[in-house]
Order: C-alpha cells, then sequence, then structure tokens
C-alpha cells in the first residue's frame, strides 16, 4: 500500500515498524458543533484505519480534545457557565456526531486539561536543552531558530516564514516566530500551577505530549487538515524533536484537503458552515460519506448540493443492489472477483476512494444485470457489502433510508405506469401498483383530474 507523505512530498510503499500502526489524528476544540469540514477529515481517517484492519494490521488510534482555548473561555464566559462544562457539552455532541457518521471511535479520546503534569515535564525539559525560554510574564516560548529543520514539513525557510507570518504583539518574544508553549493566567481564567506561575498550556504541546504518552515515537501515521500543516504540525515536530532528540517524529504525515464552500474554506469564523447535524438529515450518513469519499482525500473538496445529492443517489443505487433479491438456485453466480481487484488496487495507491467506489459502482450494476439474468447474486452482494463496510458505508435497504432519498421521480414514475395498465384495462395489476404503494405509506387518491398521491404517515 502507498501514501503520500507531505514531509517527502512523496508517494512511497507504508510498511509500518512493527505490528501495530500507530496514528494519531489532532482532534476538535470543543466550542461549538463541528461542521462538515470535520466531518471529511474525521471520515478519510476512519476510512484509513477501516482499511488498515481491512488488510490485517492493529490499528491504535489516538485524537485529542483541546478542551481549553480562548473560543472556550470567551464562549462559556458569554454563557455564564464554566469553560469545562462548555467543552464537555460540545465533546459529548461530537461524539454523538461520530457515532451517525459511523466514525470508530479512537482507542483513546485523551483532553488537554487532564494532560498537564506530561506537558510541563516536556516544557521543563525544552527550556533545560536551550529550545524554550521563560520570560519575567510568566510565559514560555519555544526558540524556533534553535531547530534547524523548523519548516521542512511545510517546505518553506525560516525567514519567508517570518515574512509571512502573522506576528502577534508580544514584547517578550525573543523573535517574532517564537510560539508559545505556556501562556501566563489572565484574571477569570482557568489555570494551572507551574514552575512559571499559574497559566495553561499552548495549544501545540498537547499533540506532544499526547502522541508521546500514548504512542511513542516515532508514530506510524499522523493525520489531519491541510490548515494544520503550518504552525501547528511544524510546531508539533519542533518540540517533539527537540524533546526526544530523535528524528523523524512522524514517519507518514497525512493531510486532507479543505472543504470549500462559496470559494473559501468552510470555517467558523467565516461563517459558512453546515453542521455534521444538518448534513446527515438531509444526505444521510452514506450520502456524506460517498460525497466526501467522491474526491481523493488530498484534494479539495467544494460543498455543493448538487454534488451532494447525487451522492446520495449513488449510494441508493448501491443499497438496491445489495439488497436485492436474487433466486434461490442459479446454474450461474455474479462474479465478483474483478472488481474485488480494481477496489483494493485503488485503495492500495494512497486511498484513492474515487476509483474504489467506481469500482463498487460497476460491481452494484453486474449484481442487477445478473439478477435480470437469472444469476445467483448472493455471493457478490456479500462482495460489495464487504467492500462498502470499508468506506464505512452501512447501505441500508432503500425504504429505511430515513427520507434521504428523493422517492417523488419513482413515485411519479409508477403513477405515470398505473395509468397506462388503467388505459389498457389491466385494473388487476394497476390495482396492485396502488396496494404495494400504501403498503409504503403512499396513498393514492384517483381525482377528475388524474392520479394524486400523499405520504400517509411520517
Ligand atoms: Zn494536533
Amino acid at each position: 500500500m502507498k501514501l503520500s507523505d507531505t514531509l517527502t512530498g512523496e508517494k512511497t510503499e507504508f510498511i509500518p515498524q512493527g505490528d501495530v500502526v500507530r496514528i494519531y489524528v489532532c482532534g476538535v476544540t470543543p466550542y461549538t458543533d463541528s461542521h462538515l469540514g470535520h466531518a471529511m477529515s474525521y471520515i478519510i481517517f476512519d476510512v484509513l484505519r477501516r482499511y488498515l484492519e481491512y488488510r490485517g494490521y492493529t490499528v491504535r488510534h489516538v485524537q485529542n480534545f483541546t478542551d481549553i482555548d480562548d473560543r472556550i473561555i470567551a464562549r462559556a464566559n458569554e454563557q455564564g457557565i464554566a469553560p469545562i462544562a462548555l467543552a464537555e457539552r460540545f465533546i459529548q455532541r461530537y461524539v454523538e456526531d461520530m457515532a451517525a457518521l459511523g466514525v470508530h471511535q479512537p482507542h483513546v479520546y485523551p483532553r488537554a486539561t487532564e494532560e498537564v503534569p506530561e506537558m510541563l515535564t516536556i516544557i521543563t525539559a525544552l527550556i533545560e536543552k536551550g529550545f524554550a525560554y521563560s520570560t519575567p510574564g510568566g510565559d514560555v516560548y519555544y526558540r524556533v531558530r534553535r531547530l534547524s529543520r523548523y519548516g521542512e514539513l511545510s517546505h518553506r525557510d525560516v525567514d519567508d516564514l517570518l515574512s509571512g507570518a502573522r506576528v502577534e504583539p508580544s514584547t517578550e518574544k525573543e523573535d517574532p516566530l517564537d510560539f508559545a508553549l505556556w501562556k501566563a493566567a489572565k484574571p477569570g481564567e482557568p489555570s494551572w500551577d507551574s514552575p512559571w506561575g499559574p497559566g495553561r498550556p499552548g495549544w501545540h504541546i498537547e499533540c506532544t505530549a499526547m502522541s508521546l504518552k500514548y504512542l511513542g515515537d516515532p508514530i506510524d501515521i499522523h493525520g489531519g487538515g491541510h490548515d494544520l500543516i503550518f504552525p501547528h504540525h511544524e510546531n508539533e515536530i519542533a518540540q517533539s524533536e527537540a524533546f526526544t532528540g530523535r528524528h523523524p517524529f512522524v514517519r507518514y504525515w497525512l493531510h486532507n484537503g479543505w472543504l470549500q464552500m462559496g470559494g473559501e474554506k468552510m470555517s467558523k469564523s467565516l461563517g459558512n458552515i453546515v453542521s455534521i447535524r444538518d448534513g446527515v438529515s438531509r444526505y444521510g450518513a452514506d450520502g456524506l460519506r460517498a460525497f466526501v469519499l467522491s474526491s481523493h482525500y488530498r484534494n479539495p473538496l467544494t460543498y455543493s448540493e448538487t454534488i451532494l445529492e447525487a451522492a446520495s443517489r449513488g449510494i441508493e443505487r448501491l443499497a438496491v443492489a445489495a439488497n436485492a433479491s436474487g433466486p434461490a438456485e442459479a446454474a450461474e453466480n455474479v462474479d465478483a472477483s474483478s472488481f474485488r481487484a480494481r477496489f483494493l488496487d485503488a485503495m492500495d495507491d494512497d486511498l484513492n476512494t474515487p476509483q474504489a467506489i467506481a469500482a463498487l459502482h460497476d460491481l452494484s450494476r453486474e449484481i442487477n444485470r445478473g439478477q435480470a439474468e437469472g444469476r445467483g447474486i448472493d455471493e457478490s452482494q456479500r462482495t460489495l457489502r464487504e467492500l462498502a463496510d470499508v468506506l464505512g458505508l452501512r447501505l441500508p435497504p432503500p425504504n429505511a433510508t430515513n427520507g434521504a432519498i428523493e422517492a417523488a421521480p419513482f413515485i411519479e414514475l409508477l403513477l405515470h405506469v398505473r395509468r397506462e395498465l388503467r388505459t389498457a384495462k389491466l385494473f388487476q395489476q394497476a390495482d396492485h401498483i396502488r396496494d404495494k404503494l400504501a403498503e409504503r405509506g403512499i396513498a393514492v387518491e384517483d381525482t377528475a383530474e388524474g392520479s394524486v398521491w400523499k405520504r400517509d404517515r411520517g
């Protein structure tokens, strides 16, 4: 299996260092509901994990919650509640969202506020080694120019970064590029005791502390959105490698492209978001997955209702094939082996999910053809379900898709057929269509203007 590594910029054979593939994925800051941009990233890393497990690897997956942060504090203050209570509420909602999407839970879900002692140990060691310094105001900063490799992940050199950096006003930094490992407490903020006075950890240090604690080093795969390459992941490398003295801290860096909406990255700060909850209720979990996986994970994906609806309809077609009933006995069976081989080839090629889904669609067409020709389809349906499950697709029976698929055109088509049957005086067959629709909750009424229908339940 080949994976693209952001650090080397190359697609190379993935060889884990041991029996267990160790994956760290950066988690959310729980101050609001997560949106489809988050869903995209977590679906992609879920598929990576599912595929590795399908290929026989044991995966250990760790993902953090940044449960202390300026935005959490600001929002909690607005609502008059404790920051930790606000974070807890949105952690629970995030966990529910992931369950709705069928994303496997990580094996460890560490929280920043519960890992402060580990962070203090690392920060103390970085100061001792000369990679960090404390200020009279009680902050601690990382000395970026001290690590010669800084910038290698984002493929920029330090001086370019400086000219492009959004420099925070701080008179206490030695260099504008230096970043905070520890922030002195401000009045009214939650704080922890430290050798530099009360304060709270910076964002980057938590991922170093948690990945080292729960996975050791080096880790096999570190994942996250493309927007985390700089500065977050660059800073994680700097801290981790300065602390351990070993390189590389991560063997394969995987980054997914942005979800774009209206020509910009979907983000809370821009306000162009669709929440995961809304997305699932509109398109179904399978529909959202199919949309995300319809594009290669490294590419940006543009939010489009038309494409989402097409993805939902594609899932409907797979579900129809997966749930069709074939003959009890058949002389010949549909052979799914070539479709399986195509699927595996695609996934082995840096998780080429668009090609993998195309193989599933071709297999579903072959199943439909086989069914029409009286060939056996059980075995090929099992293959379809098995491979769909690698992508996390659940393929429920079509009438159980929670209204995610628009049924109206099909009902109209049936009424058109029924009219033709009645014109041909085939009333028994026409009544049969009406009765079968009624069983599915669609009431047909014949009026002077023709037949009309409505849903009579749900
Ligand atoms: Zn992180």
